[in-house]
């Protein structure tokens, strides 16, 4: 595929305008449909997240899997509900404008104690649930067996995606979800509730992804340990959970790439210019 990777990274770039609010990259495959919302206290979100091509950016990742069907990006008005989710029957994605709302709203002033910023306290979440939630859509679309938690490998999906993003986006989305693992932990009870939801505990998310990505580079995520976010003892296992994940991606979704996995450089470029 000399020259693919080039020509689905300008198709990613350019948006077909069709009706308002909705674009389609990809040749179509993938639609992106930005809904107006009611509530003015959003109009800001709406004129950002479109402005910076949030949806088209994510979808342009996730493009660079050959789909069998169309896939839907929605950003929409969800009468109060702080959601996100992917639905099988009409396969598209949706992102609330309640959950941007409170990812904002949590977001530190400027700076958190731990030295997340603002922006990477709001940007990373939203690319984390984007992913995450695509990572259910590439279950569903190409029939990818689940052994585990279906929550846990979407988690771990979005994980291995954006550590393969340029290694500034990927700090940005591994400290700003972080952040809001962290912050949504605080108010998070542990009751039979907790425990018993298909979703795990806040703080487990984060370990886990403070996890691989402490796995996929020791160098360049050592403050995870030095700064005491991983314990040591779980530390030990990084490496190899870590390779467990990047095993399953490469055997599950691998053959489904346009790029070949087997030649990660190439890969890492198309993830990176993906979300330029
Ligand atoms: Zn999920």
């Amino acid at each position: 595929m000399r020259g693919g990777l080039l020509a689905l990274t300008l198709t990613a770039l350019v948006a077909t305008p069709a009706e308002a609010g909705t674009s389609s990259i990809d040749g179509g495959r993938i639609r992106v449909v930005y809904e107006a919302p009611k509530k003015a206290a959003y109009r800001e979100i709406h004129d950002t997240m479109r402005q910076r091509r949030v949806l088209e950016r994510v979808g342009a990742i996730v493009g660079l899997v050959r789909l069998p069907t169309r896939l839907t990006y929605r950003l929409k008005e969800c009468a109060g509900e702080l959601n996100a989710w992917y639905a099988p029957e009409n396969r598209s994605i949706t992102i609330c404008y309640e959950l941007i709302d409170s990812i904002v709203r949590a977001a530190p002033e400027k700076r958190s104690p731990a030295g997340v910023t603002r922006h990477e306290a709001i940007r990373g979440p939203v690319f984390q649930i984007l992913l995450h939630e695509s990572g259910h859509a590439l279950f569903d679309l190409l029939g990818i067996p689940i052994l585990g938690r279906e929550e846990d490998a979407a988690d771990q999906v979005a994980s291995l995606i954006l550590l393969h993003l340029s290694p500034a986006d990927a700090r940005m989305v591994v400290a700003g979800s972080a952040y809001f693992f962290a912050t949504t932990a605080k108010g998070e009870p542990v009751d039979k509730g907790a425990f018993s939801d298909e979703h795990g505990l806040s703080w487990q998310r984060f370990y886990n992804l403070a996890c691989l990505a402490y796995g996929s580079d020791k160098r360049r995520y050592r403050a995870v340990l030095t700064k005491q976010y991983l314990p040591k003892e779980r530390a030990e296992s990084c490496e190899e959970e870590y390779g467990h994940v990047a095993f399953a991606f490469a055997k599950l979704i691998g053959p489904h790439l346009r790029a070949r996995l087997k030649d990660g450089e190439r890969l890492r470029r198309a993830f990176r210019s993906a979300l330029i």
